[in-house]
């Protein structure tokens, strides 16, 4: 089954999100977020095209955008919001909305970019970058085995959910299922 790489987000943060999304529909809601987000990500990407590569740490290379990327053998796909391709490699960015330190689910997401980006490219990948919006910074993300080991066994985990019908625990963080869309629909949380 083919999953994209926002499913692997979502796991990380709630498992149930994927549920509602494969295993029982329902409706969700276009947040004022969700919409004011897909704005500032056109703006940013006009405002990386005048930009150098110092905060990359790499002195030059060229930017590609929004690119499609699939991967038979990995059974995921997804949209890459940036990758750099240079001289030294190819390095996947991903902008986030957040002045936080990033989330795991954030890691393993860009983590996913990477591994398709190696199945597009044909090379390895050896870290990625993940652009904070906000407080404009670049945080680094390594690509370890074993952090391409974790990706793998998520999306088992995610297939075995699906396959079996099975209703996930909630994450047990009240912070999270407080701003959630699917609120209404987990009758267990705080
Ligand atoms: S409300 Fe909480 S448990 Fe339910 S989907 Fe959202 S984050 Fe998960």
């Amino acid at each position: 089954m083919m999953l994209k790489v926002s499913d692997v987000k979502q796991f990380l943060y709630c498992p149930r999100v994927v549920y509602f999304t494969y295993v029982m529909p329902v409706h969700r809601k276009v947040t004022r977020k969700m919409e004011y987000g897909k704005e500032e990500h056109l703006e940013l990407e006009r405002l990386e095209k005048r930009r150098g590569f110092r905060s990359y740490d790499l002195s030059s290379g060229e930017r590609r955008y929004r690119t499609k990327l699939y991967s038979e053998r990995l059974g995921m796909e997804g949209v890459l919001d940036m990758h750099i391709m240079c001289g030294s490699g190819c390095f996947p960015v991903e902008f986030k909305h957040t002045s936080r330190h990033p989330g795991l689910n954030h890691k393993y997401q860009l983590v996913c970019y990477a591994m398709l980006l190696e199945d597009r490219y044909g090379k390895p990948v050896r870290h990625g970058y993940l652009y904070l919006i906000p407080g404009k910074r670049v945080h680094v993300v390594e690509m370890t085995p074993n952090a391409r080991t974790f990706v793998r066994k998520t999306l088992s985990r995610i297939r075995l959910m699906i396959a079996r019908e099975s209703f996930p625990a909630a994450p047990g963080r009240p912070a999270r299922c407080f701003e959630c869309e699917y609120r209404n629909y987990c009758a267990d949380v705080g």
